[in-house]
């Protein structure tokens, strides 16, 4: 039984989501304690329940103490079995992080599976559809799985409503190198707005298109989605290489300006392109475990974040894996998995 104190690094619902993964992986039992114990309101939000109570279906695990307001849980893990399951969230709680708690044990089981989760699909401080879409399973595909995403509805905070279905076809995980991003293929900035005046998707591109000066003028473009999705607004910046697309983000929410929000995102976008490292702040943390599960793997990396310190340290205790980390002054990091 490996023991957690939830309060410790990044202090949020990740290490939730990945300790349940690790377990289903590894068949390890776990207990945390002082769940979300570096946020403001800590304890299990709804989000976070029906994270793990998806990595409960899937894997055939038995969890005390899961309920919203929380503050420990033990997780026993069973078999995973692949299978049709459908989760709701019944929030807007985001359908990407509840998928980050079973996909990988989905990619490992010995059959196909299909997975309906309905949420929100473009929540704050969570990876967005485009994102898991583009980003994140290209990069599982590369490994050896086959993973696909649909989005057929969005979701926006605070209604939810949204639905994204994925189909796991699972194979070996084999380890990658994913150093240089390759040649630049194209870049986009698009600003959705559903059921919210039109204007705030054009105040989000002209920040953009301040920052993101030598951007070509097509790159940039509002969506409007119908309005009984909203209301909602996100604000989407891709950037595509050969090897790998980025996805950055913004999400809007009320006494949050267009202009802030578009800001954010856009330097946030800059400062990767001028990275020149392959993985974005949010991608490295999310590459780590399949990346483990493989047995190794390396990828250059934005300044590393605390969530990945955290997801390095679970996985260390749940697999004995180490991961080196080498940080270099105006370049890109390098993270090596499975490397002391
Ligand atoms: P909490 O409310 O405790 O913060 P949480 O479960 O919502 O809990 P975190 O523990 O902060 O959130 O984990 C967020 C996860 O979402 C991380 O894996 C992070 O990489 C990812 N993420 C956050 N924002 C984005 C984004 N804009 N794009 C892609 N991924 C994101």
């Amino acid at each position: 039984m490996i023991i957690i104190d939830g309060s410790e690094g990044e202090g949020g619902g990740q290490v939730l989501r990945y300790a349940c993964a690790l377990a289903l992986l590894t068949g390890t039992p776990f207990t945390i304690e002082n769940i979300r114990g570096g946020r403001e309101k800590p304890g299990l939000m709804r989000q976070h329940v029906t994270a793990i109570e998806a990595a409960c279906v899937i894997g055939g695990a038995e969890c005390s103490g899961l309920a919203v307001g929380s503050n420990s849980i033990s997780f026993r893990p069973g078999r995973v079995t692949p299978g049709d399951y459908h989760f709701a969230v019944g929030t807007a709680g985001s359908t990407g992080l509840v998928l980050q708690a079973i996909l990988v044990p989905l990619m490992m089981a010995d059959g196909p599976s299909r997975i309906v989760i309905e949420g929100g699909t473009h929540a704050m401080a969570a990876p967005p559809f485009e994102f898991t879409e583009r980003t994140l399973l290209p990069i599982i595909n590369r490994m050896g799985p086959t993973v696909q995403a649909r989005l057929i509805r969005h979701g926006f905070f605070p209604r939810g409503g949204g639905r994204i279905e994925i189909d796991i076809a699972p194979a070996p995980l084999r380890a990658i190198e994913c150093i240089e991003r390759g040649e630049a293929y194209g870049r986009s900035v698009t600003a959705l707005v559903a059921g919210i005046p039109f204007d705030v998707a054009e105040r989000e591109l002209k920040t953009a298109r301040k920052i993101l000066a030598d951007w070509p003028a097509e790159a940039f473009a509002t969506r409007q989605l119908p309005a009984e999705f909203g209301p909602g607004n996100a604000l989407l910046i891709e950037t595509a290489f050969e090897h790998v697309t980025e996805v950055m983000s913004g999400f809007g929410k009320l006494g949050v300006p267009a202009e802030r929000l578009a800001q954010t995102a856009s330097r946030r976008a800059a400062g990767y392109v001028g990275s020149g490292a392959f993985a974005g702040p949010y991608l490295q943390d999310q590459l780590l475990l399949p990346f483990a599960m493989a047995g190794g793997g390396v990828f250059t990396t934005v300044k590393i974040s605390q969530h990945s310190r955290t997801a390095i340290e679970l996985i260390r205790r749940f697999i004995g894996i180490d991961t080196a980390i080498v940080e270099v002054e105006d370049g890109p990091c390098r993270v090596a998995v499975g490397k002391a």
